[in-house]
């Protein structure tokens, strides 16, 4: 008899739950929650007074709605914040937008029908360009943060920074006047990395962001030596455009360097020689070889275009168009001579300015020949390129042109490829300043996830650093805040509103917006009769981004003390190219700023990073391994996938698949799995137990001793370690790592110790079972749902509102650390495992001969000690074996099958089938069909029924008869009619070729 019988269907304790659940109803409901309870704001006031953890946001470009990169970044920000929380600490979250710059500009360019940049000035004017900017930034704010909220990401959305707002530009404005101030800012015409279409530099580090392989024309020229007969000088660019800008040929003087003479046919070429063998093979004809200083010694070669000379002026010409020595001279490919425009390169200015060679400037800032190169004057550079070697080819300079494959960088906002271009600009001195050793130093204190970002790419990135040029001749950024006077040159740079009201004696009116225009009509007169007219460059966006710590929060100008007790951040993650851009530029301005010389000013320490700890999230890419694209549809769209999936599944899936860092596909079969393998088992496991508890009227107020079972002290235990693991990784940030022990945890609950414990929760033989089954169980679903509550928010958060009647939300719970297993633990996981492993591979012995489970077997024989008593129990049901036994030494047997040896657990199966293992082997699949039947005839669970079977079959008749009680009781069944009656269900079936029928009645 049942014991509760007579207590069940009593007021249910636990609401019911449906085993299939509809996972977007459920994530829905749970966001209207957290709204509706402002749970979000209660789980930051509840910390208010603890310790602060600061996190900065990197502030995206809200172009449209945001791709799964941009949902995993969140995805570690929300979990390793809301772990935070439930650590006690208080963790403020604010958004940003980031505003300016080229992303927003070339989208209203494209939009307006712009076509260059001087339209800009010319039709459109700057003051409606700039306003149809500020109308764009905001345009899919919206989109980007419903798809946020829906992923669970909690964040002040309501009070986000934008970087266009007027305090944050004042806080940058303060920040560039710290470097001015510290003469870490200087101007110089110099090659950097140009946009024509976008007619501005670009920094060394926005180049790194879109290089591409490209296919380019590489020619090979030939510049006549002067007073020589047929002796050229070979050179090699794959730029032919730069050419015309052309004023020397660098060679490397260092003596590995062999110079020769080589014949070809009539004419004899000059160039290194083992670029000679490359160029002309094993065979060619040296005539002579050169050393330094005869290369020195020759007079100079003929210039390629003299009509670009003519019209230049002030030329020295007597060191033009000759042999100069460079170190920067490889034998990698070309001919082992450079040709040196210093327009259009960064060592060829170096090599221009010591050799004190002019820098022709033959292309305009939009890209086109300026009018000094006639044959092309007005032409675009790329576009001239195949004019210019036709026409080299036509003066017989050309001795071969080929295709060149190689790795271009292109512009970051609008591709067009980028060119070195020299002109005036502005930049912060990295190099020679004492910055660089100083920003190497501090980026000692900084953890990174991966490791090897530390020494790598973030290290790596500032040694080589060049100085950073920071202005751009552009329209919609922050102003650089420098006023020159037109007379004497003096210049002012303005740190502050005030500051610049005083100096010029503008109204509020005239700095209520500081952006181009309405900023540059501010002028004021130099002491010199003069005027001080703001400079027309405006600064680099990612000065915008590098100032958020700051300028989020309009430092020094207001909460001077809020910003100095969160500098510098604990915590920060975004895609891993951040690496050489935000995280970069934040650490710059976070050394600038403390600095010993205005440290003391400042107040933010000395010598200190911007964080102290930082993720780089890896590159998401489509199934096929080509990047995300929407063209291609080769991803599945993010929004109809969270409510497909549920954004816990999605967030479990985006974490744990692969190392932190690491490129990834994205593949809708894994999410599919995660889905099966982890939710909806936890899910089953979280059903059954409510089912059961309330079937049992099982009440967590039910107090009960500590169970002694083995399975409850095996996954009571086995929790520990999980919880222990969970936290230790998510400590270190190691969310990946931290996710991933989810998925065996949830089998390990789910295909051990609930499938194991059944009968316990099904039919607890007492009370005191029953109270600690699923005393055991209860305990270990809540600790899962805080432990889980960071990842997966909201099944954690659906399970604990329903398990825990007084919660108002497991994400206002805290999680405690604990200690390591101690030796005891240690052991009892041990134990289980070996026997776990006992069980797989006496299943694989039985399925090597093709012996059906059903069918029980004697005996396993296991080499080594003897496991605890209940272990072994457990070990023959599983495997239906009637003993283990352990055995020192295995004794070869016909009947026996052995264990492939190597392994952790060596056994051996005895499979000799006696007649009475073969009539228990019957009875199971008698009991087998009557519990499908009582499944198709929908009894209750505990609903006791008659059986009925009909038989021939004598051996089979007298199974069922021998083994009765068994199969009674395993069918909870009262009673046997033997002859054809009136069924619920019932159906005739074959049994190792016996037929029987089979019914089940009420
Ligand atoms: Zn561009
Ligand atoms: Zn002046």
């Amino acid at each position: 008899m049942w014991f509760l019988n007579d207590m069940v269907k009593k007021k249910q304790k636990f609401e019911d739950v449906p085993s299939r659940v509809n996972v977007s109803e459920l994530e829905q409901g749970i966001l209207q929650y957290w709204e509706k309870e402002n749970i979000f704001k209660k789980s930051l006031d509840n910390n208010k007074d603890n310790q602060q953890f600061t996190f900065y946001d990197g502030p995206p470009y809200a172009t449209g709605k945001p791709h799964y990169g941009h949902i995993l970044q969140s995805t570690i920000k929300d979990t390793v914040l809301r772990y935070k929380t439930m650590r006690g600490y208080f963790v403020p979250r604010r958004v940003g937008w980031d505003c300016h710059g080229l992303p927003v500009e070339t989208l209203v360019e494209k939009e307006m029908g712009i076509k260059s940049k001087r339209d800009i000035e010319d039709k459109v004017g700057i003051e409606q360009f700039n306003k149809r900017c500020r109308d764009t930034v905001f345009r899919y704010i919206e989109d980007f943060t419903s798809t946020l909220k829906r992923m669970g990401r909690w964040a002040d959305y309501d009070n986000a920074y934008a970087t266009l707002n007027r305090d944050y530009m004042e806080t940058e404005w303060w920040v560039f006047n710290k470097l001015w101030e510290q003469g870490l800012v200087y101007q110089a015409f110099r090659s950097t990395p140009y946009c024509i279409r976008c007619a501005t530099p670009l920094s060394n580090f926005e180049v790194t962001i879109n290089y591409r392989d490209t296919r380019d024309t590489a020619v090979y020229i030939m510049l006549p030596v002067v007073n020589e007969d047929n002796l050229f000088l070979l050179v090699w660019t794959t730029t032919p455009w730069t050419l015309p800008g052309n004023v020397a040929v660098a060679f490397n003087p260092d003596p590995s360097f062999k110079y020769v003479i080589v014949r070809d046919g009539e004419r004899q070429l000059i160039l290194e020689k083992s670029r000679a063998v490359v160029l002309f093979g094993e065979q060619v004809e040296v005539v002579k070889e050169l050393t330094a200083a005869d290369m020195a010694d020759l007079e100079g070669y003929e210039p390629l275009y003299p009509e670009v000379l003519e019209k230049m002026e002030n030329l020295d010409r007597v060191k033009m168009y000759r042999l100069v020595k460079s170190g920067h001279v490889v034998t990698d490919e070309g001919t082992g001579l450079v040709h040196i425009a210093p327009a259009f390169g960064e060592e060829d200015a170096e090599i221009g300015k010591k050799q004190g060679l002019p820098t022709l400037r033959t292309v305009d800032t939009g890209g086109k020949f300026t009018a000094d190169v006639a044959k092309w004057a007005g032409e675009n550079i790329f576009q001239a390129n195949e004019k210019i070697v036709t026409d080299l080819e036509e003066r017989r300079l050309l001795l071969k042109s080929e295709k060149y494959q190689h790795s271009y960088p292109f512009c970051w906002r609008c591709d067009t490829p980028l060119i070195y271009y020299a002109l005036d600009s502005w930049f912060v001195k990295i190099n020679g300043s004492g910055l660089k050793e100083r920003m190497l130093s501090a980026a000692e204190k900084i953890d990174w996830t991966p490791e090897h970002i530390k020494k790598g790419r973030f290290w790596k990135g500032i040694e080589s650093a060049p100085d950073w040029a920071v202005s751009r001749n552009r329209y919609w950024s922050v102003p650089m805040p420098v006023w020159q006077c037109d007379q004497c040159n003096e210049k002012v740079c303005v740190s502050s509103i005030e500051q610049l009201k005083d100096l010029s004696g503008a109204t509020e009116e005239q700095v209520a917006d500081i952006h181009r225009p309405y900023v540059d009509d501010i002028t004021w007169s130099c002491s010199c009769q003069g005027t001080l007219k703001r400079v027309e460059e405006v600064l680099d966006v990612w000065f915008d981004a590098g100032s958020m710590p700051y300028a989020q929060l309009h430092f020094p100008f207001e909460n001077e003390q809020q910003v100095k007790k969160s500098f510098p951040a604990d915590f920060i993650v975004e895609a891993v190219e951040q690496t050489r851009l935000w995280f970069y530029v934040m650490h710059v301005l976070a050394l600038a700023l403390t600095d010993k010389k205005v440290s003391g000013q400042v107040g933010l320490g000395e010598d200190s990073p911007a964080f102290l700890s930082a993720i780089g999230s890896g590159l998401i890419f489509a199934e096929d391994g080509r990047k995300l694209s929407k063209k291609l549809k080769n991803y599945p769209e993010p929004e109809p996938t969270i409510e497909k999936y549920g954004a816990d599944v999605l967030r479990l899936y985006l974490l744990s698949s692969a190392s932190l860092g690491e490129p990834y596909r994205f593949a809708e079969k894994d999410l599919r799995r995660v889905q099966s393998n982890t939710y909806m088992t936890l899910w089953n496991v979280y059903s059954f137990f409510v089912r059961y508890a309330n079937t049992h009227n099982w009440q967590p107020s039910t107090k009960a001793g500590v169970s002694a079972n083995v399975l409850d002290v095996w996954i009571t235990t086995r929790l520990k370690e999980f919880k222990s693991e969970v936290i230790e990784a998510t400590e270190k940030y190691q969310v990946d790592k931290a996710a991933r022990k989810f998925i065996p945890f949830i089998d390990d609950l789910s295909n051990w110790y609930v499938r194991r414990s059944r009968n316990r929760f099904q039919r607890p033989i007492d009370a005191k079972e029953r109270d600690e089954t699923f005393g055991t169980l209860y305990a270990v679903l809540v600790e899962v749902t805080k432990i889980m509550a960071p990842y997966m928010p909201f099944v954690s958060e659906a399970m604990y509102r329903n398990l825990v009647k007084a919660g108002e939300s497991v994400h206002l719970e805290k999680i405690e650390t604990i200690g390591e297993l101690g030796e005891a633990e240690q052991k009892i996981l041990l134990e289980m495992a070996k026997a776990r492993e006992a069980v797989a591979v006496g299943l694989a012995l039985r399925a090597k001969k093709g012996i059906k489970v059903r069918q029980p077997l004697r005996a396993l024989l296991v080499k080594g000690e003897e496991m605890k008593a209940d272990l072994q129990i457990m070990v023959c049901d599983e495997i239906n074996v009637k003993e283990v036994r352990f055995v020192k030494e295995f004794v070869d047997h016909e009947a026996y099958v052995k264990s492939e040896e190597g392994g952790g657990v060596e056994a051996m199966l005895d499979t000799e089938i006696t007649e009475d293992l073969k009539s228990e082997g019957l009875a199971r699949e008698v009991v087998r069909h009557g519990q499908v039947l009582r499944r198709e005839a929908a009894y209750a669970l505990d609903d006791r029924i008659e059986l009925i079977y009909v038989t021939d079959d004598r051996e089979l008749d007298k199974v069922l008869e021998d083994n009765s009680a068994y199969i009674l009781e395993a069918l909870q069944a009262e009673e046997v009619i033997r002859e054809k009656a009136e069924a619920d269900a019932g159906k005739d079936i074959e049994i190792n070729g016996k037929k029987l029928y089979l019914g089940v009645r009420k």
